[in-house]
């Protein structure tokens, strides 16, 4: 049977626990006929256990990447060539955090330091993880995110709101450099996900309620495969003019105003 993703090779990061996007994204990918590859954060046993849960468990290796660190960047594209060959299609970059400090409604109060980390992690990181990749990138390729959408200012999400806005310019700033390269960037805009990095927010059901009240679809937090279906559809070669989108799998939340 072929699948959209047939003979491509693919890069994904933010494979935590089963909860995470990532981990659906990569299924859906192996199920699609990529061969991927893992990045892993804080520890790869981690990442190694929930891997083994893939349709095609002995294939995936796994690769320790903080991408805060210059260091572990630097040695990505070396790792990625030993691993699974030297051509990349395609990179997922599935990855936030911001400090306790930055969340659950201390907006006015949250220190720089905490905020210049929720940068970094969560939309610089978006740049560094791809310019660290983009010499596999030979043939061109897709890039794609997760983001939140930073149009508006929600409960408790805090300076995440300013990280994602931050990343969403970003992932323009790259469709727009990368082109030439026949590299698209683009990101899925997803609704709520009972996952680690949403239960780290303090208030968290609060923000999800809102998709109770006002989401034109069903909204199923418990169900982060919407979203893994998002960006594996842009992973393939079914989006081929268009970069620098943002496409939401939110259940249309983001179109209607009450
Ligand atoms: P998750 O907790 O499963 O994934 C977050 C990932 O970020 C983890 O794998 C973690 O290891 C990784 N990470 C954190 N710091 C890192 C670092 N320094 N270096 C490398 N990786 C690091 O949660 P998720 O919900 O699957 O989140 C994935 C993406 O989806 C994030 O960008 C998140 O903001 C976004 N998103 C989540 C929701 C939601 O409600 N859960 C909604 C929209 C968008």
């Amino acid at each position: 049977m072929s699948g959209i993703l047939d003979g491509k090779r693919i890069l994904i990061s933010g494979v935590l626990m089963e909860s995470s996007i990532a981990f659906h994204t990569a299924r859906l990918a192996q199920e699609q006929g990529a061969e991927i590859i893992l990045t892993a954060f804080p520890r790869p046993t981690l990442t190694e256990r929930i891997a083994k849960k893939l349709p095609k468990p002995d294939d995936v290796k796994v690769i320790e990447l903080d991408v805060s660190n210059d260091e572990h960047l630097a040695r990505l594209e070396g790792l990625v060539r030993e691993h699974l060959g030297d051509r990349l299609d395609g990179v997922v970059h599935s990855i936030g955090f911001a400090p306790q400090d930055a969340l659950g409604g201390n907006f006015l109060n949250t220190p720089f330091e905490s905020v210049a980390t929720a940068m970094h992690v969560s939309a610089f990181s978006l740049k560094s993880l791809t310019t660290a990749l983009l010499p596999l990138m030979t043939e061109g390729g897709s890039v794609v995110g997760l983001t939140f959408d930073a149009q508006f200012a929600w409960p408790q999400y805090d300076w995440m709101g300013p990280a994602k806005a931050a990343l969403e310019a970003t992932s323009r700033y790259m469709a727009r450099d990368l082109g030439k390269d026949n590299i698209r960037c683009n990101l899925i805009s997803a609704g709520p996900i009972g996952s680690m990095a949403a239960k780290s927010i303090p208030g968290f059901p609060e923000l999800a309620a809102v998709w109770d009240e006002r989401s034109p679809m069903s909204w199923d937090l418990s169900d982060p495969e919407p979203a893994g279906r998002g960006v594996v559809a842009l992973l393939s070669d079914w989006f081929p003019k268009t970069t620098g989108e943002i496409i939401h799998v939110d259940g249309g939340l983001h179109a209607v105003g009450a």
